[in-house]
């Protein structure tokens, strides 16, 4: 049976080669190395079509006016229907009320479930108690926690953390230890890319969010996009040597642009990264934009036999 990583980072686009773009002014070996040994600017970074690995810029406007949002984008990612067209407009950060139902019925982790003969899928990132608590007051769940809500897919806790059966938001876990309100033991990221090669092996699909690219560009901080990015590229590092792409292909893209240009705190207009590294790589080739990466995935998981 083969499997998917699926690393989702917020809020990275491709933008061009200037002074407010990170990805044009940083040495990041790992990114490079990700997409073919391209820089993450365009209009170097070139579509990649080989039998192990395809590489794109895709569309993130999904055909609406305005800034793309996290709510609409990833909600049109994770379930492969327009949810700006059926919200009318781009919005954010959680998922608009009109995707409700399509993230109830439609989700990659509920179309993974119904897909026979496949281990059940896994959302990787750890969540503390109080994300739970404050989650459940006001019934106001990211588009990832939501998806997995709905399809019964439990959410892994600071014990599963502790346990090496979850990765960190932030991935070392130092961040995450002043905000959990509870102790976190922190690990090197080579150490995480090593974990999530050997979790993703219990599970047809696996998910990882990481978030703090959007935040870091929102905040506007080049420290923060350096670290942000640096750790990152340490991940990229560690996965494309713990990895084995025979049997997990990994899948990398993002909902909208934003830490690519440190000229404005707002997301951006840019495309977004699709790559795909590994056996089922050619099931990627043919995205255009955020609809198509969840249809691709189901396709590809259907097309490994079960085991
Ligand atoms: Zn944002």
């Amino acid at each position: 049976m083969k499997r998917i990583l699926f690393v989702f980072l917020d809020g990275v686009g491709i933008g061009g080669p200037s002074s407010h773009n990170a990805f044009e002014t940083l040495d990041l070996p790992g990114w490079s190395a990700l997409a073919g040994n391209q820089k993450w600017t365009s209009p170097g970074f070139k579509p990649i079509s080989e039998p192990n690995r395809i590489v794109r810029q895709i569309d993130a406007t999904l055909g609406i006016e305005g800034l793309p949002q996290s709510g609409t984008g990833q909600s049109s990612l994770f379930t492969g229907v327009n949810c700006a067209t059926l919200a009318g407009r781009h919005y954010g950060p959680y998922p608009h009320s009109s995707a409700r139902s399509v993230l109830r019925t439609q989700n990659m982790f509920v179309q993974c479930k119904e897909l026979p003969g496949l281990l059940p899928p896994a959302f990787l990132n750890a969540f503390p108690k109080r994300f739970f608590e404050a989650a459940k007051k006001r019934d106001r769940w990211s588009t990832t926690t939501r998806c997995c809500l709905d399809a019964e897919i439990p959410l892994k806790t600071l014990h599963d953390l502790e346990n090496g059966r979850a990765v960190a938001a932030d991935l070392d876990g130092k961040g995450l230890s002043l905000v959990a309100g509870a102790p976190v033991t922190t690990i090197d990221i080579d150490t995480v890319s090593q974990r999530m090669a050997s979790l993703c092996h219990k599970q047809s699909l696996s998910l990882f969010e990481y978030f703090l690219t959007d935040k870091a560009g929102h905040s506007d901080n080049p420290v923060e996009v350096k670290n942000v990015l640096g750790k990152l590229d340490e991940l990229f590092t560690g996965l494309l040597k713990h990895l084995d792409f025979n049997q997990t292909t990994l899948v990398v893209t993002s909902d909208h642009g934003n830490i690519e240009d440190l000229s404005t705190k707002s997301h951006t207009l840019n495309p977004v990264p699709l790559i795909a590294l590994g056996s089922l790589a050619p099931y990627f080739k043919d995205i255009t934009d955020l609809t198509g990466v969840t249809p691709a995935i189901i396709s590809a998981l259907k097309s490994t036999p079960a085991s």
